[in-house]
């Protein structure tokens, strides 16, 4: 089975990205791949950013690599906070006070304060096409916190099975998630480049 390396250094990531593409490629991490540091999110959009970090582990480990880069985007607010996620209320990753600040922006704003969690995926492989594809979770943003489970937004996003991500186990989550969505839509993309070279063989 080919080798792919997982361009993310969140287990949670690994686990989702292994889970679903575990029977197509032989998932292995960055430290496998003898990949050092890590691609600077220096894009203005998810995809732009998703190819960045794809391709830098693919540059240095030769190997056929795949990243995601996601986030939340407030229809209230403009698609805020979207690529700036993660590091919302100023220091990387701290989701309290991104939810507080979130929360603060949206005060006086009514119900529905509809929402998406955006994910783009890419596939970035030696000698051939990016493939890049966004997977999308629409909802809506709650004025307090409901369930404790999951990460970053969760407790405040309402999502399609009409309750929060924070309130449905991993297993649930991760086969409705934007970033599931991403991976099939990538799958689907393979799916079709290979029938295309499959035909082509034929042909030949
Ligand atoms: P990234 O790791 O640079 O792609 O940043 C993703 C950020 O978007 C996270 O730190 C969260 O703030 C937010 N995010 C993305 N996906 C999820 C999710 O499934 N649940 C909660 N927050 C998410």
């Amino acid at each position: 089975m080919e080798k792919l390396v997982a361009a993310t250094r969140n287990v949670n990531k690994i686990r989702e990205i292994e889970e679903i593409l575990g029977g197509h490629f032989e998932v292995i991490s960055m430290d496998e791949a003898g990949v050092t540091g890590e691609a600077e999110e220096t894009g203005t959009s998810f995809e732009e950013n998703a190819v960045l970090k794809a391709a830098y582990v693919m540059e240095q480990s030769g190997l056929p690599a795949i990243a995601d880069d996601s986030g939340l985007e407030v229809d209230a607010l403009g698609g805020e906070p979207g690529i700036y996620s993660a590091r919302y209320s100023g220091g990387h990753g701290d989701d309290e006070a991104n939810n507080q600040l979130l929360l603060k922006k949206l005060e006086g704003v009514p119900k529905p304060r509809t929402a998406r969690y955006v994910a783009a995926i890419a596939l970035v492989r030696p000698g051939k096409p990016v493939i890049c594809c966004r997977g999308c979770c629409e909802g809506e943003i709650l004025t307090e916190y409901h369930g404790t489970g999951g990460f970053g937004y969760d407790p405040l996003f309402l999502c399609e099975t009409g309750v929060t991500f924070a309130q449905i186990d991993a297993e649930t989550k991760n086969a409705i998630s934007h970033r599931r969505r991403g991976i099939d839509a990538v799958l689907r993309e393979l799916k079709k480049e290979q029938a295309a070279q499959a035909e082509k063989g034929k042909r030949t």
